[in-house]
Parts: structure tokens; C-alpha cells; sequence
């Protein structure tokens, strides 16, 4: 670095409406790729593309940000290859802002198979055993990192938090994370204090290898780096995580912003958000890891949330599940057959405009490759928009408003959704 250079050169967050519950705001994150009007849902290309649509179709369809993830892109290309081609942005083709999860997330959960139990439904159930379940034990965690084995072709590898760090420096987005342990609703109390200690030393070696490999890559643009809180349903851990990493600095460096992470039970999603954002620094952008269903999104905005991704709404999109404002149908099932009306009038995609719900059911019944991308682009537009009106809403102080409208209207409940 030039001395006299800020460390996080070219990031930055400004709030520019409060509203009315003190939490909910409208806000610019600043990156070396351009800003986001926040509250701003960025859409996920988990291994450096959003399946079946062009990055050009994404901007189009008022995209402002793109999330992939490091684990997928770590395990296929490499890291190197994605430096070599001047980082995920350039070599997806995509100008704009991008960010990348840590790979906490998926090491754990793809690793080790406990996917279905991250859902949003807490049950009585309570177990350490679930990470190893009746399954191989694909990952197993220890004070100083995860050592798991490959969905793709069973190798074995380690992830820590300097590890981690690297490999995102080398993929290159302007919003990177913090490793952490991602726990489920099932871990017992002891096991999530145990969680989120260990968090709490690699979030420090993060910043340490983050503050190390900034100076080292002083020619790259500044990465951003927000810090995990995890905590579970817990109302201690997670404001003592959010104190903790909220004022948390090593060699000379804070987290930019943060996300807030691990398995969130749907009726207490507010609840939780709202206990650590009122305790996180106000001034410092929040982004909500993994939540996308609109009456979430909602609950998300009102108690501060900045940013979110969410891989369900193009998931369900190549199953023929679509938005509108009053819920969700699958548009290949017969009825749709004969039925040439757009899938929602109220929506302004390049679907809505061009194509009729029984030509995507008869792509759709054909298994042609475009259904999912019209698909797509339409549930991608539906929920890009949606939190585009939030915004709008909360600086013209109509955002209860347009909170009661939707959720009068619309009828449909789903849960977390990361790839
Ligand atoms: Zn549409």
C-alpha cells in the first residue's frame, strides 16, 4: 500500500433513508466494481454463473450484484485459474459488483450430508450425531479448520480460515466472508458455544490472513470483508457473537460489513435478525446469507438487513415453480396448456413481455432447455424488484404499506435456500 492509502480503498457504505422502526434502511455499498442501492437481493451463480442465463440478461433484469460461491469454484476451476483471468467478475463476464461465500457453509453441509436438516423447521429433535448421521462422515471439524472430502469426486481436503481467505483473495470479489461453523437447529447448547468460539478465533485469523494478503495484492482492488455471526436461536450468543465481532480488530483491521449466518427457523427469523443487527455496529452494511422467499425478504428489510442471496428462486424456477404477486404456481401443469397470458401481468421481465404461460408449459412438458431460462429470468426479476420496492418504499415512508399490501395478497411459504 501507498502510505497514506486507506486500507479499504474504494469500499464503503453510506445510509440514506431510516425507517420508521429505527432497524430498515435504504442505503449505497460502494465497491471497486460499482455501487448497490441496498436493501438489494444479488442473485447467486454458484459456480461463476446463474444456470441457464446470460450475465447480460441479469443486468437487464436489474441484477446489481452477483454472489458466487468459493467452495464450489475452489473445488472446479481452482482459484488459480480464476486469477489468472483477472478475477470472478472478468472471468464471468459480469462488470459489476460480485461477492463470494466463504465455503464454511458448504464444507459442512455438502461434506457431511446434513443438508436436509438446515431447513427452516425446528423440531424437537435435538443432536450432535446429525453431522455424522448414518452416513460416512464426510467432514470433520476441529479447533483449526474442516478436513472434508469432495462431493464431486470423494478427495480429501482442508479447509481453515487462512485457507479460506486465500482462496478468496484469489477468486477476486469485491464482498468476501469469514470462515466460520455454520451449526444446524439440532446442535445441542454446548456444541453451539463451542461453535461460536471457534468462530470467534478464526473470524480473528481471518482478519489477520485478510489485513496479510491485502498488502501482499496491493496491485488487485480492495476486497471487502464481512465477519459471520452465528449463535443459533439462542438471544445470548447471538448479540454476544454480534458485540464480539462487531468491535472485533486484528492487525490494525475491522470487519467491513457482516453476514448473518447458520439455520434460522422461520417464525423466529425477525426475532433473531433484529437481535443482532440492533447490536452490530449501525454504520456497517448487513447481509442475510442464504434467505430469499418474499415474506422473509420482508421480515429481513424491517430489521435491517442490506443485502441478501438466496438460490431458490432460480432453483424452483427449472422446476416450473414461478412468483407472482399472489404466490407461487408451477406453470407446467396442465391447465396452463391453452392459457396465453403472461405468467404475471404485474411483472415487467423479458418473459412477462414476450412469452405466454402455455408456451413455458409446452417448453416446460418438452424438457427444452429455455424453459429454465425464461423461468428464471422471470422469478429472478420477480424478487430482484421486490426488494427494489422496499427500498423505494422505506425512503418515501410507505414500506408498511407495501409490506401489508404484499403479504395480504400474496400465499405461499418456503424456506432457506444455499447451494
Ligand atoms: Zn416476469
Amino acid at each position: 500500500m501507498e502510505s497514506g492509502t486507506k486500507f479499504n480503498e474504494g469500499f464503503g457504505f453510506e445510509i440514506v433513508a431510516a425507517g420508521e422502526n429505527g432497524l430498515a434502511r435504504a442505503g449505497t455499498i460502494t465497491t471497486p466494481h460499482g455501487q448497490i442501492q441496498t436493501p438489494a437481493f444479488i442473485p447467486v451463480g454458484t459456480k461463476a454463473t446463474v444456470k441457464s442465463v446470460l450475465p447480460e440478461a441479469m443486468e437487464d433484469l436489474g441484477s446489481q450484484a452477483l454472489l458466487s460461491n468459493a467452495y464450489h469454484l475452489y473445488l472446479q476451476p481452482g482459484p488459480d485459474v480464476l486469477d489468472e483471468a483477472g478475477g470472478l467478475g472478468k472471468f464471468m463476464n459480469w462488470d459489476k459488483p460480485t461477492f463470494t461465500d466463504s465455503g464454511g457453509f458448504q464444507v459442512l453441509s455438502l461434506g457431511v450430508g446434513f443438508k436436509k436438516v438446515l431447513a427452516m423447521d425446528a423440531t424437537t429433535f435435538r443432536s450432535d450425531q446429525v453431522i455424522a448421521g448414518n452416513k460416512e462422515r464426510l467432514a470433520h471439524v476441529d479447533d483449526e479448520g474442516v478436513t472434508f472430502k469432495s462431493h464431486l469426486d470423494g478427495s480429501m481436503h482442508r479447509f481453515s480460515s487462512e485457507i479460506s481467505m486465500q482462496i478468496q483473495h484469489k477468486i477476486g470479489a469485491d464482498i468476501i466472508f469469514a470462515f466460520d461453523e455454520c451449526t444446524t437447529l439440532h446442535n445441542t447448547r454446548p456444541y453451539q458455544e463451542l461453535a461460536l468460539k471457534r468462530t470467534h478465533d478464526w473470524a480473528i485469523r481471518c482478519l489477520d490472513e485478510h489485513q496479510r494478503l491485502t498488502i501482499e495484492r496491493s496491485d488487485k482492488p480492495y476486497q471487502a470483508l464481512f465477519g459471520v455471526i452465528q449463535g443459533a436461536q439462542y438471544e445470548d450468543l447471538r448479540k454476544e457473537a454480534a458485540a464480539d465481532l462487531g468491535s472485533m480488530t486484528s492487525s490494525g483491521v475491522s470487519f467491513d460489513g457482516f453476514g448473518i449466518g447458520g439455520a434460522l427457523d422461520k417464525d423466529s427469523l425477525g426475532t433473531i435478525v433484529g437481535w443482532v443487527n440492533s447490536t452490530l455496529p449501525q454504520e456497517k452494511p448487513k447481509h442475510l446469507l442464504g434467505i430469499g422467499a418474499p415474506e422473509d425478504l420482508f421480515v429481513g428489510v424491517e430489521n435491517g438487513v442490506d443485502t441478501f442471496d438466496c438460490v431458490l428462486a432460480s432453483r424452483i424456477a427449472r422446476t416450473s415453480a414461478v412468483y407472482t404477486m399472489t404466490g407461487r404456481f408451477n406453470v407446467s401443469n396442465k391447465p396452463f396448456t391453452r392459457d396465453f397470458n403472461p405468467i404475471d401481468y404485474e411483472c415487467d421481465c423479458y418473459t412477462c413481455k414476450n412469452y405466454t404461460r402455455a408456451y413455458l408449459c409446452h417448453l416446460f412438458r418438452g424438457k427444452e432447455m429455455l424453459a429454465a431460462t425464461l423461468a428464471t429470468i422471470h422469478n429472478e426479476r420477480f424478487i430482484v424488484r421486490l426488494v427494489d420496492q422496499m427500498r423505494a418504499a422505506l425512503i418515501d415512508g410507505t414500506f408498511y404499506d407495501l409490506k401489508a399490501d404484499f403479504m395480504g395478497r400474496y400465499k405461499h411459504k418456503s424456506g432457506q435456500s444455499r447451494d
